[in-house]
Order: C-alpha cells, then structure tokens, then sequence
C-alpha cells in the first residue's frame, strides 16, 4: 500500500497526491490499479515536463472523479490536473497527457478565463470563446497530442512502458 509522503514528491515543485479515496478506496480490488496509476504519473512527469511548458507548481491528483464520464480535469486556478485512479493504465496516461497540455495552454498565455457575471468565459488567444465541448479549440488541441504525448513518455521511460504492457 502506497503511503503518501513528502518525500514523494517528484521534485520539490511537483506534487503527486493520492485522494483520501483512491488510497484507501472503500474497493480494495481498485487498490492495485490505484497504485499502478499513481506509479505511472511519477514515472510520466519528469519526461513531461522537459517537453511541456509546464506551471512551476504543479499538482497532480490521482483521484476518483465522482462525475460521470470525467475522466480528467485541469484547474487553472491552483495549477492542479486531477485525474481519475480507476482508469485502465494506458487511457490513464493520455488523460494525464490530455490534462497536462491544458496545464501548457494556460501557462503560456493561449488559454485564459475571466468571470463575466455568475459564469467563467474561457478566452483563446485572448478571444472569448463560448462553444460546444468538443468544438472548443484547446479542447480539439489536447485530444490531437494526447496518444503522440502518451507514446513519447511510454518511448523515454522504459519502467513505465514495462508497466503498461504487463498491465
Ligand atoms: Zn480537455
């Protein structure tokens, strides 16, 4: 059973945090695949982070998403990607691509939000954009580089390709 330490930070600027949820999920049978999940995200971020224009904080939450079809999010505000635990490995490390290319978008400056009213407008490329999911253009740019992102990490880190192909 994973413990979670100071001493697991990746580096002093990175940190990887097992959900109260996904470390002591009421389903033990999840534990293993928990775990695995939380391995991949500490053998990932390093490479990632040589390759992606990444906050200097950043956290990664390794989580149960309680939303239906979530799988990841990103959230500006506190520099955090959280990313679902119960996730097969391989989809788990596109989703942790996926939300770390968002983490990229905001860091430079192309994706950016501001409050108007009750609700937050997302802006691209300082142009306030308000459309579908799947036609939003950082959302179409996150879902084209996630796999070749995901192949890059699985190429530079031998462990973790290990670790997906037995899983
Ligand atoms: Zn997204």
């Amino acid at each position: 059973m994973t413990v979670f330490h100071k001493t697991d930070f990746v580096d002093l600027d990175t940190r990887i945090v097992l959900s109260y949820g996904a470390k002591y999920g009421t389903r033990p049978s999840l534990r293993a695949r928990v775990e695995l999940n939380h391995k991949i995200t500490e053998l990932a971020l390093p490479v990632l982070k040589k390759i992606l224009n990444l906050p200097e904080k950043l956290w990664v939450r390794v989580c149960f998403l309680k939303a239906k079809r979530l799988s990841g999010r990103y959230w500006d505000y506190c520099t955090a990607a959280e990313v679902d635990a119960r996730l097969e490995p391989g989809t788990f490390l596109e989703v942790l691509c996926h939300e770390l290319v968002h983490a990229e978008q905001y860091t430079t400056g192309r994706l950016s939000w501001k409050t108007h009213g009750r609700r937050n407008v997302n802006y691209w490329d300082g142009v306030p954009v308000i459309i579908e999911y799947r036609e939003q253009p950082w959302e179409i740019e996150a879902f084209r580089r996630q796999k070749d992102l995901a192949d890059y990490v699985m190429k530079n880190d031998p462990e973790i390709n290990k670790l997906l192909t037995v899983a």
